[in-house]
């Protein structure tokens, strides 16, 4: 920029970055998780219509009423928790609000029982941050032809 040229141009223009709505429903998601009670992994969920209006949420653990499961003292698979997506699908159900055509952001990618729900409640697309590898149910969805990517929040690696 040469000396002076701000004067050429009087409006000051402000530049604001905002993150995507992809991003936006991912670190909604992000949120959810921090309520999750498994004490081994905290998982969070947002179903989302095709404009991106949330439609429901969902973290991980034990139902309601029942105390929180604690791996303190175990290597074994956790089998009190519901999994975000479910407590995610149930609560529209609950209320009823139709999960046809809409999308899920999971913070972790969903398990293969997860996925066999999503793809019966009628989700076409599934948006997750972290990989979880075991027992994933990746495969499935895409085998499904559900949209399945992963999302990844700019500078919060
Ligand atoms: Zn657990
Ligand atoms: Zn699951």
């Amino acid at each position: 920029m040469t000396p002076g040229s701000e004067k050429s141009s009087p409006q000051k223009v402000v530049a604001i970055t905002r993150p995507s709505l992809h991003e936006t429903l991912m670190t909604v998601a992000e949120a959810y998780a921090l309520r999750g009670t498994c004490s081994r992994l905290q998982v969070g969920a947002v179903i989302a219509d095709s404009r991106g209006v949330v439609l429901s949420s969902g973290y991980n653990g034990a139902p309601a009423g029942m105390p929180h499961c604690d791996h303190t003292d175990s290597s074994e698979p956790c089998r009190l928790s519901v999994h975000a997506e479910i407590n995610a699908l149930l609560w529209a159900a609950r209320r009823g609000v139709a999960t046809e055509g809409s999308c899920v952001y999971v913070t972790h990618e969903p398990c293969y029982n997860c996925s066999l729900a999503l793809i019966q409640a009628g989700i076409t697309e599934v948006r997750y941050r972290y990989s979880y590898g075991r027992n994933s149910g990746v495969p499935l969805l895409i085998g499904a032809s559900i949209d399945v990517s992963s999302v990844s929040l700019v500078g919060a690696e």
